[in-house]
């Protein structure tokens, strides 16, 4: 995987440097956001900016490769959300508690595999939608 700088400071800006799976914003985070591959090299995605996307390291490092697993509400295969192809609002929903509701197949199983709504990462979102710095919007 080598993605170029100017490819990294593309990807930033042009996600508005919010995280493109859960919504967190960038700023005032210590830890930088990764540049996600929304399909794997592994899966035979490529190194292009059509396949990248911003990712916060929780939803990235729970994301890993997977592209896809079981919709846990109706138990078929079902892709990850794909921020390159689909319209967030499509597929998501916040509840007034911080929790993600996921309204697809796609969102309901990017919620479950990249543990959108583990407890840790609700009350980090609580704070931050009270304040209202959350969701993370581009400028
Ligand atoms: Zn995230």
């Amino acid at each position: 995987m080598t993605i170029r700088s100017d490819q990294r400071r593309r990807v930033h800006e042009r996600a508005g440097n919010c995280c493109e799976y859960c919504r967190l914003a960038q700023s005032g985070r210590l830890a930088r956001f990764h540049v996600d591959h929304v399909v794997a090299i592994k899966h035979g995605g490529t190194d292009t900016e059509e396949n990248l996307c911003l990712a916060c390291p929780k939803c990235n490092g729970y994301k890993g490769s997977n592209v896809a697993a079981l919709d846990p509400q109706t138990g078929g295969a079902a892709r990850l959300y794909d921020p390159r192809q689909q319209l967030w609002d499509d597929h998501f929903r916040i509840n007034p508690d911080a929790t993600l509701v996921g309204l697809t197949p796609e969102g309901r199983t990017t919620v479950v595999v990249l543990r959108i709504n583990d407890e840790e990462r609700v009350q980090q979102r609580l704070g931050e939608l009270a304040a209202g710095d959350y969701p993370c919007t581009k400028e």
